[in-house]
Order: C-alpha cells, then structure tokens, then sequence
C-alpha cells in the first residue's frame, strides 16, 4: 500500500501558491522548456497556476522521453511549450469537479480527451474530437495554466511532464496502486500503452497464431510483449538496431531480423511461411512491403508509424487482409493501464526491462540517447522522493 498523503509530503517542500492580483494564485515551479525548433531543453522557472474546476495539480516524480517528444523538438504549433508525455507522479490537490481522484493518489498521464464530444462518450476516447488541440498543449480556450514572464507556455498532450509540477484535465489522469516504483510507471501513458493496445484491442490475436512486429522500440516491445502474454507463436521482431532484437529476443521474440542484413519477406518465409498478424512502428517502406507479401490470408495488421500505412491491394483486401491505423492502440487509458500494471505485478509484463534513467539535469541526453536508440526507453527522473520512501 501507499503511504498516506501526509507521510508522503511531511518531506517535500512545502507548496506555496504566490498570490497574484487577489484572484489567481500561483506557484514558481521548474521545467524543461523548448523556446524554439531543435533548440535543446533548458531548466527554468515558470508561474503555474492553480488548477481549475476539471484539473488536477500533480507533483511529477518522472517523464519518459517518446519519438514523439523529439518531433515536436523540431517542430510544435505553439512556443514556449514544455514536452513530456509519459508522466508519473502525485495527486497534489484537486479542482472542484473533480471526482474519484484525490491528493495523494499515485497516477499516470495519458493523452487528454474531452469526455463530452460524441466520439468520447461513446467510449472510443482516443477518438475524441479535440485530441490534437490537447496535443498542441493548450487548454481548449487557448489558455494555459503555465506562463512564463506573463506569457502563456505549452505543455505537450495536455502533460508538459519535464517539470517539477504539472496541472492538468482530469481525463490525463490515471489512478494506480500503490506499490509500484512511481518513476518507472510514466511510460504506460504512451509508448507501452500504444504498443500494447495495438495488439490488444485492434488485432486480439487468437493463441498459436503468427505475428510479426516491425521496429522493437518502446512501442514495438510492448506490442510483442502483449503478443506472447496472448500466445502467439511464432513471434517475429524486425529491427535495423542489434540492441534492440537483443532485448525483443529476451522479452519474447522466438525469430529476430535484423532488416538491414537480410532480405525480411525472405526470412519470414523460412520461419513460417507467412503471418496471421502484423504490427508496424517504422513507418518503412520497406519493412511494410515485406510485411504485406508475407500476410496470411485473413491476416490482420495495424501500425503507428508516422506517414506510413500498408497499402493493401484489392485482391489482397478480397483474401479478407486488413490494415488500421491505431492511434494510442485505440486504448482507454483508466482502462487499460491498471490491466497492464496487474500483468506487470504477475511478471508477464515486464516493460520495466526497456527504461533507463537519467536525472533531470540530463534531460538532453536523454533525448539523445532515445534518438540514436542506444536506450530503448529514457525516463527523466524528476523527483526521486516517492520511490524510496514507497519501497
Ligand atoms: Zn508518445
Ligand atoms: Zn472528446
């Protein structure tokens, strides 16, 4: 069990909120800030308000470092902006419509939806009409709960998880047990949920079937991880990198390609012939034209790879072959990630494998290490005070 809330915070530094013109009160917070394209992080203070009716204020214990961090280094709709989007933390305080959640809770942030537009309350939330303004990082008025010298600074998926403190929608949010290692658990909320959903609720292999995944990074091992937890076999894992089929060999892969030795549609035809399913987190071409000569007929595939789709022909499509997009794994994060934590805590589902961490002072190379894919999963430790105290 968690310690309770007064435990957990009798250490911390206390939180005052400055007041600022009566009204609004904030509080002097630090975060890795992104003030222009492909400029590094600095480490600076900003203003964060309190939250509102349907936001929650969380002390962030850890952000992990995704892909798509380092796209919107080079390139967000809105600076300044604080990116991070695999966050774990605290429930600090929350707003007055909140429900469900309160300070102290143990949770991690997944993307942001409405919970109002159709899409949303029909239960398909990673369809919500409004995920992109979320992602951009701004409150759907525009506003922002962080601000820099008075000026309104973004924050990634509705996170902005590279800072000491965040205020976020109360859909970001989701509460786990205690008795986890807080700072290894930011990764659930995208990469491992994305990979894992993919499997999970878009292809729901059936047991002893094949399938074969294209690029083992974070999101094409937690795929391969959902695959072996739903028995499959044989499992195929396709990568460029040898320290990642390495690792994909360890997590489950019974076959491992190494796509730029060899000739991937050939090999796949030595182990088995051809797929039932197939994932793909390239984006290739390559790698996705192999992948599609070697469908089964009746062969389901998805990906989420950025600009890449399988493009199946007529006839492949008449031999029942299909292919899906699957944003976030078409995952309900308060869904999914309290399952995926169950498997973790039986050891079927050990994500934890893929993160190194790094202290905050790094979060530069931690970013680097995730671009050159010498680390599989950087996670950017931002305050270390929970894990010891929770174990
Ligand atoms: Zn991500
Ligand atoms: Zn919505």
């Amino acid at each position: 069990m968690m310690p309770g809330a007064a435990d957990l915070w009798s250490e911390a530094p206390s939180i005052s909120f400055l007041s600022e013109s009566g009204a609004k009160r904030r509080m002097k917070i630090k975060a890795a800030v992104l003030s222009g394209p492909g400029k590094k992080l600095a480490i600076t203070e900003l203003d964060l308000a309190e939250p509102r009716d349907q936001e929650v204020l969380v002390k962030i214990s850890a952000c992990g470092v995704c892909h798509t961090d380092l796209w919107v280094q080079d390139y967000s709709r809105h600076y300044p902006i604080v990116l991070g989007h695999e966050t774990s933390g605290i429930i600090e305080k929350t707003g007055k419509g909140v429900t469900g959640l309160q300070p102290g809770d143990p949770v991690v942030l997944s993307y942001t939806y409405c919970g109002e537009c159709e899409a949303c309350r029909s239960g398909r939330t990673y369809e919500c009409e409004h995920l992109y303004d979320f992602f951009e990082g701004l409150r759907l008025d525009g506003t922002s709960p962080r601000s820099l010298r008075g000026k309104p600074v973004a924050a990634l998926i509705g996170q902005g998880g590279f800072a000491a403190y965040t205020v976020c929608h109360k859909n970001t949010v989701v509460k786990v047990d205690g008795g986890f290692d807080l700072q290894l658990l930011g990764p659930l909320g995208c990469g491992v949920l994305t990979g894992a959903g993919s499997v999970l609720n878009c292809l729901k292999p059936a047991k002893k079937k094949a399938i074969a995944i294209g690029g083992v990074g974070c999101v094409g091992l937690s795929a391969l991880m959902a695959a072996k937890r739903s028995g499959c076999s044989p499992i195929i894992a396709i990568d460029r990198i040898p320290g990642r089929l390495e690792m994909a060999k360890e997590l489950g892969a019974t076959h491992c390609i190494n796509g730029d030795e060899t000739d991937i549609s050939a090999e796949i035809k030595k182990f088995c012939g051809g797929v039932d399913y197939a994932f793909d987190t390239s984006g290739n071409r390559r790698l996705l034209d192999a992948l599609r000569i070697r469908l089964n007929p009746g062969a389901s595939a998805c990906g989420v790879g950025i600009g890449g789709s399988m493009n199946l022909s007529r006839k492949e499509k008449e031999q029942g072959k299909t292919w899906e997009d699957t944003t976030a794994g078409w995952s309900v994060p308060q869904k999914l990630i309290p399952r995926l934590l169950a498997w973790h805590k039986a050891g079927k589902f050990p994500f934890d494998r893929m993160i190194k961490v790094f202290p905050f002072d790094e979060i530069n190379e931690a970013f680097e290490a995730n671009r050159s894919g010498s680390v599989i999963k950087p996670v950017v430790v931002i305050d270390r005070g929970y894990s010891s105290r929770a174990r």
